[in-house]
């Protein structure tokens, strides 16, 4: 059996496609059913949901032998994990084989409109910093030699400069919608963020076949 770790949402429908060319086509609809492990068309894969930042403990510890998740996700586990972000997949005995080029956006700082980001810097305030990021974040602010307070949360990151929580936020922008419907603006771009494959080292040697079929495949099939 091959097990794949998927989340549902923007990570789920991107990965549609790239199963697809493997052949591989889920048969029950995540966004309806209450199963966890999904069946497929092919008796010997299966689909496992979880949330984006469980894919990589699924895979790293065999509860699944391969997943998609984003490279925040990633890089902040590598980081749990003792790791820096360069390091982050080899460090946690990940295997990443593939930038799959889907779930794309970039990880920025956004503060409030008004606010001025650029003299606090020059000036070597300290800044509050709200994010899940947090350590994308440390490493992003230390590199630049800002010091930071950094406040971890676990969504609607927006909210905190509007309510006086944090002077910046650290988080994910696709079209930047959010962005400005939230009255901030980004003055930071850290990264460029997209979907990255992971696999099981010790799942790649035993089921060394299908696993590199369905790798080539996804390769192959990314935009
Ligand atoms: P947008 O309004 O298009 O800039 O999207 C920003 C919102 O969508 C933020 O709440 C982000 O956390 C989330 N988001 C954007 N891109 C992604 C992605 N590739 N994966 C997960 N969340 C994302």
């Amino acid at each position: 059996m091959i097990t794949l770790a998927l989340s549902k949402g923007r990570i789920f429908d991107d990965a549609l496609p790239l199963l697809s060319a493997a052949g591989i086509r889920v048969l029950d609809d995540p966004d309806t059913t209450r199963k966890l492990i999904l069946t497929t068309n092919q008796p010997e894969v299966q689909v496992v949901l979880v949330r984006p930042t469980d894919v990589p403990t699924y895979v790293q510890y065999g509860g699944a032998d391969l997943g998609i998740t984003g490279l925040d996700t990633l890089l902040e586990h590598g980081m749990d994990w003792g790791g820096t972000g360069a390091s982050a997949a080899g460090s946690t005995g990940l295997y990443q084989p593939l930038d799959l080029q889907i779930a794309k956006c970039r990880i920025s700082v956004a503060v409030r409109e008004g606010f001025d980001y650029a003299a606090a810097v020059r000036q070597g305030a300290r800044l509050s910093v709200a994010t899940k990021y947090v350590g994308i974040a440390r490493e992003f602010f230390a590199s630049k030699g800002v010091h930071v307070d950094l406040i971890k949360l676990y969504g609607s990151m927006e909210l905190a400069p509007l309510t006086g929580l944090a002077d910046a936020i650290v988080d994910l922008v696709s079209t930047g919608n959010t962005l400005r419907a939230n009255h901030l603006v980004e003055v930071e771009h850290i990264m460029d963020i997209s979907a990255r494959l992971v696999v099981n080292q010790a799942a790649l040697k035993l089921k060394r076949e299908p696993l590199r079929r369905i790798i080539d495949a996804f390769d192959g099939a990314k935009p």
